[in-house]
């Protein structure tokens, strides 16, 4: 991840924000609404893989991400969320799984598999994120 795509990232959070606050489509849905939206983008991205169109992928990966955030906003405004916490803890889950991100020597596959695997199972025990 570049600079450039932490200032486009920057206007997609400034439109989220604007969506919430401005767009009388995004005023009436809630989050099942938007639940049904990433789905589609979801079918859009298996098409646009199913025929190799690499211009269409682009585009529908960029509308997944979209429906993506928007619905933790949604989700935000509705259920009185977290998005700071949301992001937290996902951040956390992933370092935690992947703790090999972090070190200098290179990770075989199995080792990986093993480490986050094992790592899932002490999750589960704690009581916490069980996905
Ligand atoms: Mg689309």
């Amino acid at each position: 991840m570049n600079n450039k795509f932490f200032d486009e990232f920057k206007k997609l959070c400034n439109i989220l924000q604007k969506s919430i606050e401005k767009c009388p489509w995004v005023k009436s849905i809630n989050t099942k609404i938007m639940l049904n939206e990433a789905s589609s983008e979801i079918k859009e991205i298996e098409e646009a893989l199913s025929k190799n169109d690499i211009d269409n992928l682009e585009e529908e990966i960029g509308d997944l991400i979209y429906d993506s955030l928007l619905l933790l906003k949604i989700a935000e405004r509705d259920y009185k969320i977290s998005s700071d916490k949301v992001i937290k803890r996902v951040v956390s889950k992933i370092s935690n799984r992947k703790p090999w991100l972090f070190w200098e020597k290179n990770t075989s596959y199995e080792e990986a598999a093993k480490i986050w695997k094992e790592r899932k199972t002490a999750e589960k025990k704690l009581g916490e994120n069980i996905d």
